[in-house]
């Protein structure tokens, strides 16, 4: 069966798969999704035997329907490898303290991101094959610190493309942008805003659907797309982890708890609910910008509220583009006004029907302080260190637990090595630790949790500075019409 994608916001707009990945965002400012979310194929007892790049097949396929198999599978061999991953599990499933931590940070820049940003540039390019497109793909991201550094190194030097990534100059941890800035490769941008993520995110969608910009770009023999959660190619591969942790544990239900910014990673989440992991309830934790915990309580949207820096800092979000894809699936041709609304007036809120259609969602948020002391508890009782995102998460559902006693199996989501945020991971464990330095507290994180330093770290420590471009919020276009010579 073929799969075909229309934008949310008019179903006219069609893209087959590799025309959904190359353009990014579909022109009308929608964004692609599938005409329907296939059933699984395959039974949990032969995807328990699979390994990690099979199982992934067996649900990219089901999306992906133009590729061909040799061309899916030589993207999945290219991404989920022992060259891009520190274990040949790709990801790793860790019980502690009554729930299942699955580890999505074995990649390259030690967050979740890589998951979908090390096969992404493969079904890009396989895509641009595909659909004829001569030009060379321009990629355009705004970044909440992860997907920068993640999709960097994904494009980094791949033939036919090059890649700009805005990042909030003052919102990322100290780790997230030497990562980014000390990144090498001919084809690679790096820019610091004075802004926050909402900025960036907005300029960078709103460059993508400048008809007058896209004109110049093709002139000159570019395109742009996107290597944000709103390209169904980081979208899909995403879903696959999902489908992996069920059939490793395949209980009769499962919860996943996932710590979200942007909703792309517990929308994929839904979508493997779609495909058939029966799923008893899908918890969406938030930090203190706790729009989403206020939407599923109330059905109502609303950003215009203060915005916070926080300890979990790619969780710094209060538009959340994905959540366009899933108020799709409740209110159909409603969603083009409801994202009217949302630019607007910074809010939209759902009849009483649509909110009814919510209800497999928990929204829950933990402040810093509730975060700490979840990675704490954890340490003190497992030994176990997790980092700010995930802490947020464990930290919701140990209080969604608390409150509804739901004993159902349940996963976290594991979005980031510890690593990657060590200062307050160890400020949560004694303050003793902030009177240390960067380096001082990489050895320390290593004695404690026994975890070996990743390479994504070793790498930073001496690498040069290369980056140093900072702009203005309103000045994003600008940048690119300087990088590109427009
Ligand atoms: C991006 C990110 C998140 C949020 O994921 P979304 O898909 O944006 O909801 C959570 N934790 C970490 C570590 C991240 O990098």
């Amino acid at each position: 069966m073929k799969i075909t994608y229309h934008s949310t916001r008019n179903k006219d707009i069609t893209a087959t798969a590799s025309e959904a990945i190359l353009n990014g965002i579909a022109p009308d400012g929608g964004l692609y999704v599938p005409d329907e979310i296939p059933k699984l194929k395959v039974s949990f007892e032969a995807l328990a035997r699979m390994d990690y790049a099979h199982v992934a097949y067996e649900v990219m396929k089901l999306f992906f329907t133009d590729f061909t198999e040799e061309e899916l599978m030589a993207c999945i061999k290219g991404a989920y490898n022992t060259d891009k991953f520190d274990t040949e599990e790709i990801t790793k499933l860790v019980e502690a303290d009554g729930a299942y931590y699955l580890e999505l940070f074995h990649g390259r820049t030690i967050a979740f991101k890589d998951m979908a940003l090390s096969i992404l540039p493969y079904l890009m390019t396989t895509s641009a094959k595909k659909c004829g497109a001569k030009e060379e793909i321009v990629i355009l991201t705004a970044t909440s610190g992860d997907t920068g550094k993640a999709a960097l190194a994904g494009f980094a030097d791949v033939p036919g493309t090059s890649i700009v990534v805005f990042y909030p100059k003052h919102g990322v941890s100290r780790v997230q942008e030497k990562q980014m800035v000390t990144q090498k490769g001919k084809n690679v941008n790096v820019i610091g805003i004075e802004g926050n993520f909402d900025d960036a995110q907005s300029a960078v969608k709103a460059i993508f659907t400048d008809k007058k910009l896209a004109e110049k770009m093709k002139a000159k023999g570019y395109r742009f797309s996107s290597a944000n959660s709103i390209n169904i190619g980081r979208l899909i591969p995403q879903v696959a982890y999902y489908v992996y942790a069920f059939s490793r544990l395949y209980p009769k239900q499962i919860n996943f708890v996932v710590p979200t910014g942007n909703f792309g990673n517990i929308l994929a989440a839904y979508y493997a609910y779609k495909m058939g992991v029966p799923v008893n309830k899908l918890i969406c934790a938030s930090n203190r910008n706790k729009v989403l915990t206020d939407f599923f309580e109330t059905g109502v949207y609303d950003k215009n509220r203060e915005f916070f820096l926080t300890s979990s800092p790619s969780m710094d979000i209060l538009i959340s583009s994905n959540l366009e894809r899933l108020i799709y699936e409740i209110a159909g041709d409603k969603t083009a006004a409801f994202m009217k609304d949302l630019k607007e007036k910074g809010k939209y809120k759902l009849t009483k029907e649509m909110k009814e259609k919510l209800g497999l969602f928990v929204g829950g948020y933990a402040e810093d302080a509730e975060m700490s002391q979840a990675i704490a508890d954890l340490y003190k009782k497992e030994g176990y260190i997790i980092d700010t995102h995930t802490a947020v998460a464990a930290a919701v559902y140990n209080k969604y637990k608390a409150k509804t006693g739901d004993d159902t199996c349940t996963v976290i989501a594991s979005t980031a090595s510890p690593y990657k945020f060590s200062r307050a991971v160890l400020n949560s464990i004694s303050p003793e630790y902030d009177k240390k330095d960067d380096f001082e507290l990489f050895d320390e994180l290593h004695k404690l949790s026994g975890v070996e330093i990743p390479e994504a770290i070793r790498d930073i420590i001496s690498a040069p500075v290369l980056h140093k471009t900072v702009c203005a919020k309103d000045g994003l276009e600008a940048e690119v019409v300087r990088i590109y010579k427009l």
